[in-house]
């Protein structure tokens, strides 16, 4: 069986309206530091590799950000850093 890689891997953009849903807000320009890395950037910047779940890794060392995995009634979201919500984040 072939399976075409770009299929699975997308920009943190491409699940903006997953996320936004999740959290109650845009979280696409909401920085994340890296549990492993210490590497600020914004969730928008991560790649999204899809599969039993949606998981975000870090853009600088690869490391899972976050694991959100739909689930009938509801989402589990698993998050590796810092997120800083709000203004000025
Ligand atoms: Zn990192």
């Amino acid at each position: 069986m072939n399976v075409d890689a770009t299929v699975l891997v997308s920009d943190g953009n491409a699940v903006g309206g997953l996320l936004a849903a999740l959290f109650g807000q845009d979280m696409t320009g909401t920085t994340r530091v890296c549990a492993t890395c210490a590497h600020v950037a914004p969730l928008g910047r991560h790649r999204a590799y899809r599969g039993a779940g949606i998981v975000p890794r870090c853009p600088s060392c690869d490391a899972v950000a976050l694991v959100v995995v739909e689930e009938p009634g509801g989402a589990s979201v698993t998050v590796s850093g810092v997120l800083r919500l709000g203004a000025g984040s």
